[in-house]
């Protein structure tokens, strides 16, 4: 163990936790002391042939045991060892870690699938990183908000968005997940508008006059935002590809990709691994201005785009750099991203 280093704990090693867990070791002024693991499956196989110390809860640390692992101590023992936690645990779970969190006097961040109140302080990197200098408990908000809070951000900044209406075309699952759906619908989700999206945004930039709508569809490869946005300052359609182009976590997506499946292929070219695109895609050529309004389409990988933000979120929370985007390009640099 390197004393210099920020010791992180990922309590939950499923799509989000093993992602967090790759993108911290990347970093040189932190590293994993240990992942939690409720089940001896494959993700706890591979986290083992990683070198990641497992951490279970005390009552199955002897089945653990059986099945062959090594395994370093309780999730108790994990949380004492480190100075932050992630907490990488299904929506609405989290929330139970947060005594144990407390008791030990560790820092924790949770993910956006659980409710705004259960840390003071929701985290976007470029939108509102000094908030979290220091905190003790923050919440990165879910893919969708944070692929929502990289262009307003900046359009805010430059133009003044004056209002926000996105449409949502949410994937029904992960790539991995056997148990959601639908498998031949479009569900309103929630048929009662607007959405919980635009109200998360606004935990961010509470200024921001935002409604949206959202839907699940049988897909599972991305979410795709539909977006209108009134601005209080006259642009073109170029001046915002070009406002996009220079944000560190947008990528203007051309090359004849049309789809969220070529998005997806694009990336395995890449060589990216688990085929991630952490930055959000703006689909270039559909950015548009009609009548005073900007109009684009953008998809979301919702398994990765929320991972530097979590890297950014622990350097804030440890106050190991003052200047998000020092942070953010640190972050981007160690992981591949804008590449
Ligand atoms: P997941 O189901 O893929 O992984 C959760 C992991 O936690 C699993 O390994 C599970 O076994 C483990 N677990 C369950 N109960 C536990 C407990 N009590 N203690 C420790 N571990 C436990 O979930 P996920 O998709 O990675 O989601 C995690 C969080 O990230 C949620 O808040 C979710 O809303 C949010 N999030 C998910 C996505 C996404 O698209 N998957 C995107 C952004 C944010």
């Amino acid at each position: 163990m390197d004393m210099s280093k920020v010791k992180v704990a990922i309590n939950g090693y499923g799509t989000i936790g093993k992602r967090v867990a790759d993108a911290v070791a990347l970093q040189d002024d932190m590293e994993i002391i240990g992942i939690s693991k409720t089940r001896p499956n494959f993700e706890a196989k591979t986290a083992a042939m990683k070198g990641y110390d497992i951490y279970t809860p005390a009552d199955k640390i002897d089945s653990f045991k059986k099945d062959g692992y090594t395994i370093a101590g309780s999730v108790e023992d994990m949380i004492k060892a480190a100075d932050i936690v992630v907490d990488c645990t299904p929506g609405k779970v989290g929330v139970s870690n947060k005594a144990l969190y407390e008791k030990e006097g560790v820092k924790a961040i949770w993910q956006g699938g659980e409710s705004k109140d259960i840390a003071p302080i929701s985290f976007n990197s470029e939108a509102n990183y000094a908030d979290a200098l220091g905190a003790d408990y923050v919440r990165v908000v879910s893919c969708n908000t944070t692929g929502l809070c990289r262009v307003i951000y900046p359009l805010d900044q430059k133009y003044g968005v004056e209002k926000v209406r996105v449409t949502i075309v949410r994937r029904g699952g992960d790539p991995g997940d056997i148990k959601s759906g639908p498998i031949d619908a479009l569900v309103l989700d929630p048929i009662k508008l607007p959405s919980h999206h635009g109200p998360d945004v606004k935990t961010i930039m509470p200024h921001i006059n935002i409604t949206s709508a959202a839907m699940k569809a049988p897909t599972s490869f991305m979410h795709l935002h539909v977006l209108n946005i009134q601005l209080k300052n006259e642009c073109t359609a170029d001046e915002v590809k070009n406002l996009f182009a220079t944000r560190p976590r947008i990528q203007m997506i051309a090359d004849g990709i049309s789809a969220t499946a070529q998005i997806i292929e694009y990336g395995r070219d890449l060589g990216r691994p688990r085929n991630d695109m952490w930055e959000n895609c703006v689909f270039k050529e559909s950015v548009s201005v009609d009548d005073g309004e900007l109009y684009f389409f953008q998809a979301i990988h919702q398994e990765s785009d929320v991972i530097p933000e979590n890297v950014d979120a622990i350097r804030a929370m440890m106050s190991l750099e003052k200047d998000n985007l020092k942070s953010i390009e640190k972050t981007n640099k160690s992981m591949g991203i804008g590449i």
